[in-house]
């Protein structure tokens, strides 16, 4: 049941009815939901509600109606994010954890390892101790393979996970693996969960092969009545009369066990399928269904494994599965970062070479614009991210040193390049350390209970209007009004307090004003996606870099341009962007601004960009990311 506490209660007060609860012998979660202060009691309550109705401080009581109480969304309204090392589980960047099905040697998983990282991958697996149908095939390495994967871990920074399938391994467990692993055929062993629970590391739970959903939270609750919220949960498949495929995927589990529970959802493809090639389109599917994560198995020689070959992906189809998630990420609002271990490193445990306290980003505009938005999902909760007035101050302020990053919009892809920040990139000597791709979903926004009819203004920036005009015209009677930016005109309507104005912004910017989403996806066109760079002072980033930004002139010569590309043609280097613009005080001269898609700073590439240079008048790598 959950306790909501009268508004204003003091800390005194609170203590006394916890001593109470503990009394009685029940388990407490203390949540603040924003305004309110909440206690949820789990255990078997033997006491008429009214007993706890008339404890002082209380406000009302509500009783769980689920059969698992820690984990239901009801005790615990927001997402639960996963913390392992410096990633994060459950939040708005896709987890991927790849591997090979069991650890077979210590050369095998090294190998398979860098190639999952180079992709992209965050978490490594293999298993140590196998679960086989049969006594008869490879039973694992034990923990001899629990060392394998520690040193994995030292060696490529990737954290581990691995299964764990009878309490006795607990403390070689503690001792070598980051993400202990219930596998299916343990999902009902009560004393494993248990254990797992107790050892306080995060616990990724499978799906059990015939179990119900209710029947997969009730033994993450086993996990959590152990105190450990870190938990996982990871559909792979269950059996169905189908043989077609190894067992059946239950994709649905995702947006039912969103909603069910606060814990994050990870879907295996692997074992769901057991075929290569059903590997990768049941992946694609599981990340537009909303899932946080994916456990893939990859092997560099799939046809020697000691298990699961034929289901493991060869590392050249996980990579481009990784490129596909890539684009698919943020039409769902979530991210896929290539780089994501290496920016997570440092966000969160270096304080700032800037300032000295904590790490600093900083975007144009008001809270909760786009940008900030851009910049939350880059960076995560590690660093502050702080609203300056213009493009030009965010340029100013990583020049100048009072932060270590910015966050500035360089096209969308309805309305074109953002031309002034393209001009800002060459005057300000920065550097690109990243880029993120935002879908931008626009909501109409009002005070609550504003019926569309009684609707008389629109408020917005000039760009949003235009981005929503079909929904628009179809109101001719509705005035438009332009604001600087989205979350401005969002704050407009919150100080203006009229019941006949409402504005058009991000879902986020009515949260932050307690104002309402009256209609959302009003955009024309839902192919809607901004891209931001993320600019430093100086590069910053180690990790996989897989595009570059340059900026170059060439001669007034014919086929100067042609030249340079020839450059890029013959090396086999994708141009994802050509952009010229012109240059100031030379009527008629052009910069280009070229994307690659590759790292131009890297030893490989030397040559080329000597040839580049060659070619050139002025050439400038932006970054490499
Ligand atoms: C595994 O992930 O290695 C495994 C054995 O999976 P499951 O428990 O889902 O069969
Ligand atoms: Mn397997």
């Amino acid at each position: 049941m959950i306790l909501v506490l009268k508004q204003g209660i003091g800390e005194e007060e609170i203590e006394q009815i916890r001593s109470i609860l503990r009394q009685e012998g029940y388990l407490i979660r203390e949540m603040s939901t924003g305004d309110e202060t909440v206690i949820g009691v789990v255990g078997k309550v033997s006491r008429d509600l009214r007993f706890f109705e008339q404890l002082p401080g209380v406000a009302k009581v509500v009783p769980v109606s689920r059969p698992y109480k820690l984990v239901s969304r009801e005790m615990h309204p927001q997402d639960t994010v996963v913390q392992i090392g410096d990633v994060q589980l459950g939040g708005p960047r896709i987890v991927v954890i790849a591997g090979p099905c069991a650890v077979e040697s210590r050369e095998q998983a090294m190998t398979i390892a860098k190639k999952v990282k180079s992709a992209g991958a965050v978490l490594f697996r293999g298993g140590a101790f196998k679960p086989r149908t049969s006594p008869y095939s490879f039973q694992g390495l034990g923990e001899e393979g629990l060392r394998i994967l520690a040193q994995v871990r030292e060696e490529t920074g990737l954290r581990v996970a691995t299964e764990m399938t009878s309490p006795n391994q607990a403390d070689i467990m503690m001792k070598y693996v980051d993400v202990i692993q219930i596998g299916a055929r343990n999902m009902q062993n009560f004393e494993l969960l248990r254990s797992a629970g107790r050892l306080g590391k995060p616990v990724l739970l499978k799906r059990g092969l015939s179990a119900t959903m209710e029947e997969w939270l009730m033994s993450a609750e086993y996990i959590l009545s152990e105190g450990n919220e870190q938990v996982i949960l990871c559909e792979r498949g269950i059996r169905t009369f189908e043989r077609y495929t190894r067992n059946t995927l239950d994709l649905s589990a995702i947006p039912i066990i969103k909603n069910l529970t606060h814990l994050p959802v990870v879907i295996d493809p692997s074992h769901a399928t057991g075929i290569r090639e059903k590997v990768s389109p049941m992946a694609r599917a599981a990340i537009a269904a909303g899932a946080d994560g994916l456990m893939i198995e990859v092997h560099h020689d799939p046809s020697n494994a000691l298990s699961d070959g034929p289901q493991s992906l060869y590392p050249e189809q996980f990579e481009q599965l990784m490129r596909d998630l890539y684009v698919i990420a943020p039409v769902v609002g979530k991210q896929l970062d290539f780089a994501y271990l290496e920016k997570a490193a440092p966000a969160s445990s270096l304080p700032s070479v800037k300032t000295g306290g904590r790490r600093r980003a900083v975007f144009a505009g008001e809270m909760r614009a786009f940008a900030h938005k851009a910049a939350s999902q880059f960076f995560g909760s590690d660093i502050n991210i702080d609203p300056v007035p213009s493009f030009r101050d965010v340029f100013r302020e990583v020049k100048e040193g009072n932060c270590d990053f910015g966050v500035v919009p360089l096209e969308n892809s309805l309305t074109g390049s953002i031309h002034e920040n393209y001009d800002h990139l060459l005057e300000y000597d920065v550097r690109i350390v990243g880029e993120i791709t935002l879908r931008i979903v626009h909501a109409l926004i009002g005070h609550p209970g504003t019926e569309l009819n009684a609707i008389k203004r629109v408020i917005s920036h000039p760009q949003a209007l235009e981005q929503c005009r079909d929904f628009l015209e179809r109101q001719p009677e509705w005035e438009l009004v332009a604001a600087r930016d989205t979350a401005t005109a969002v704050r407009r309507i919150k100080e203006g307090g009229e019941s006949g104005e409402v504005a058009i912004a991000a879902r986020e910017a009515a949260d932050l004003y307690g104002l309402s989403v009256l209609k959302e996806g009003i955009e024309t066109n839902p192919r809607n996606y901004t891209r931001f760079a993320v600019i430093a002072a100086s590069a910053v980033n180690n990790g996989p870099r897989k595009k570059s930004s340059l900026v170059y002139s060439t001669s007034n010569k014919p086929g100067a341009l042609f030249d340079t590309l020839q450059i890029f043609a013959e090396n086999g280097i994708n141009l994802v962007k050509l952009e010229s613009r012109p240059i100031h005080g030379k009527p008629w001269e052009y910069m280009f601004y070229v994307d690659l898609e590759a790292d131009v700073e890297s030893n490989e590439l030397a040559e080329v960009m000597r040839q580049l240079s060659e070619k050139t008048e002025y050439l400038r790598v932006l970054g490499s990311y």
